[in-house]
């Protein structure tokens, strides 16, 4: 094995991966993740269910683009997660996936908005729409781009959802409030109109720095 490939970060994203599936965010032909260190990225294999992944199958990536380690083909989002990267150098990982409630408001062209809500606000700021890009190709990060500058979760139009932070854990825990708040959205869209909490409390959240 390549001497710069981390045992610990083949563990870590097979231990993540296989959280989501079971959580229902991720399943056999959906959802891939990344982990980006010292120069190489980590990805999970195509068409391959997370709960049987074992180390040797993901895919690692040098800076040059040779897959360097793994037995599978990677993710075909893998263009999306290395362009993220580039996007975004304070970031070290990359989901993108498509849970039933954000990939609705994805498909709807329903951008999440959390000014009725503090401590969604103040993770999230809003999960604006990207405009559409075909799936496997560098258009749909192109297209996110603008938005995924200052935001950490950004909806795919007519596709699913992408999100990114310092850590894989908490990159996870975005998409599961995300997906989680997009499920209150829906039921509170049933019920009447969502109320904003006070515009000077808004403004409070907003002046602060949000976390990567
Ligand atoms: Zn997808």
């Amino acid at each position: 094995m390549h001497n710069s490939i981390s045992q610990e970060i083949i563990n870590e994203l097979i231990y993540i991966a296989k959280q989501m599936e079971e959580m229902k965010l991720v399943n056999v032909l959906e959802g891939n993740l990344s982990i980006h260190d010292k120069g190489l990225m980590y990805i999970t294999p195509a068409a391959t269910r997370k709960s049987t992944l074992e180390p040797e199958m993901i895919a690692v990536f040098d800076a040059d683009d040779n897959q360097i380690y793994g037995n599978k083909r990677a993710s075909s989002e893998k263009v999306m997660h290395q362009v993220a990267y580039t996007i975004r150098g304070d970031i070290k990982a990359v989901i993108h996936c498509h849970p039933p409630y954000l990939t609705a408001h994805a498909i709807c062209h329903v951008p999440l908005d959390y000014t009725c809500h503090p401590e969604i606000l103040v993770q999230f700021r809003d999960i604006p729409v990207a405009p559409y890009g075909q799936p496997g190709t560098r258009e749909i990060i192109d297209n996110a781009k603008p938005l995924l500058k200052n935001r950490n979760v950004v909806l795919l139009a007519n596709h699913g959802v992408l999100a990114v932070g310092s850590s894989l854990e908490k990159t996870c825990q975005r998409i599961e409030t995300a997906e989680k708040f997009a499920q209150i959205a829906s039921i509170c869209r049933s019920l009447g109109t969502m109320q904003n909490i006070p515009q000077a409390e808004i403004d409070r959240i907003m002046a602060q720095e949000i976390e990567t």
